[in-house]
């Protein structure tokens, strides 16, 4: 509650010594200025920091590596052949699936495509895909081009959620509203489950319970939502996700996505899909000469033996994430943005305001500042202050509080900064 917090650096300091998880800062490489001195890091929403762990991990394969060559496939410290299946478990449950349901595969536009070969299976009357308006750019280029590839002119065949005129947020009344009048001619819907711009984190099973309700598959992605928020995929009902790793995830820039796909697809053989080798039963895979059985589950999904170097950062990352666990992570995360949220609205300036919502439930860690009149100058001012946020045009500032390696006095310092900026 927003009242339990206190101005002054003070109180900022004194609320990181009571952090039972502020020793975790320590196990992360924070960037530091020209003069040595630590920057305030608010951009783990577009690249997580560097677990100190990480590079010990790589090394581990590269020495393997060297000393073994092919023989590491199967005899390096951790084996190559089946290293994924090691990352199965702490993915799971993350992301609160079953491990049937998951696997670390491919970066997060391939998988989408891939999933929408299986979950967007269009006829004459039913194909449309329902996006929401602020969509990631690339989640939409995948889109329409899935459309094209089946012959459907995205101009009517692609659908927005959109905002209720002069609002930011996404309502869910409103993708009731589609789905009422044309829920017949809708095919898929493919949703940002953390929306990238304004912060907003959905209610996943509503949705799914919703898309279902007219014969839709419902896919999410959940980019800003991996390490962030608890989806509880699972319980969730959705017939897949995708999520890339370098984000709250730590795992390094263009590190591997990972997919759920729900247990009730797990066994049909009637999906179409793209495949692989690594699609492939593993008990005949190095027959080379079997006709093709797909792997139950997520790992069916796979098509190639994947970069070892990449995966071996997750692991290095999801060990950590297993160590402190999901609810701890999240509960300080809530009290840090909290935090944030109650020293901006103590600024009392009237061009700023935070389009995130306000209820901790329905967010993770990242504020969406909005700042009017403002331009980029304002990012560029903040950054050579040592502040490193995200600028997103025409006036938004993402700043994410992660609970893993920021502080209560980075938060502090972050909005002391901009009021300094602000004021100048
Ligand atoms: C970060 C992000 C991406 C990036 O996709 P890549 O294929 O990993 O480059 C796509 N969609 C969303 C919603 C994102 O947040």
């Amino acid at each position: 509650p927003l009242s339990t917090y206190q101005l002054g650096l003070d109180y900022a300091k004194q609320q990181d010594q009571l952090d039972e998880l502020s020793h975790y800062r320590n196990k992360f490489h924070i960037p530091k200025d020209k003069h040595g001195n630590e920057i305030i890091y608010l951009c783990g929403n577009s690249l997580g920091l560097q677990p100190k762990s990480t590079k010990e991990y790589i090394n581990q394969e590269l020495e393997d590596w060297a000393n073994l060559g092919v023989e590491g496939h199967l005899e390096a410290k951790t084996p190559w052949l089946p290293y994924h299946e090691f990352l199965t478990e702490a993915t799971a449950k993350l992301v609160g699936a079953k491990p049937i349901e998951v696997v670390i595969m491919n970066t997060l536009t391939t998988n989408l495509h891939l999933l929408m070969v299986s979950f967007y299976q269009p006829t004459k009357t039913k194909f449309k895909i329902v996006i929401e308006s602020d969509a990631f750019p690339s989640d939409r280029y995948a889109v329409e081009t899935q459309l094209r590839f089946h012959g459907f002119d995205p101009k009517d065949s692609l659908i927005e959620w959109t905002p209720k005129d002069g609002e930011t947020l996404l309502n869910i009344d409103d993708l009731a509203s589609i789905l009422d009048t044309q829920g017949d001619e809708i095919a898929l819907l493919l949703i940002g489950g953390v929306n990238y711009y304004t912060g907003q984190y959905l209610d996943l099973k509503k949705i799914a319970e919703l898309g279902h309700q007219y014969g839709c598959k419902v896919g999410i992605d959940l980019a800003h939502g991996v390490g962030n928020i608890q989806p509880n995929l699972h319980d969730s009902g959705v017939d897949f996700a995708a999520w890339c790793t370098y984000k709250y995830m730590n795992s390094g820039p263009g590190s591997l996505g990972g997919i759920f796909v729900h247990e009730r697809h797990a066994y049909d053989e009637s999906l179409k899909r793209f495949a692989g080798w690594w699609s492939q039963n593993k008990d005949t895979r190095f027959d080379m000469r079997q006709p093709l059985d797909i792997i139950p589950g997520a790992e069916g999904w796979q098509l190639s033996n994947p970069p070892i170097l990449s995966m071996a950062a997750i692991k290095a990352s999801l060990e950590l994430f297993s160590e402190v666990g999901m609810p701890a992570l999240r509960e300080k995360s809530i009290q840090l943005t909290g935090y944030m949220e109650y020293l901006i609205l103590e600024l009392q300036n009237e061009h700023i305001s935070i389009i995130t919502p306000k209820d901790p439930e329905q967010r993770g860690c990242q504020l969406s500042i909005q700042v009017k009149n403002a331009d980029k100058s304002l990012h560029t001012k903040l950054s050579e202050a040592n502040v490193i946020t995200d600028w997103r045009t025409p006036d938004v500032i993402r700043c994410a509080p992660v609970p893993f390696y920021n502080s209560f006095e980075d938060v502090f310092k972050m909005v002391e900064t901009l009021k300094t900026v602000l004021n100048a």
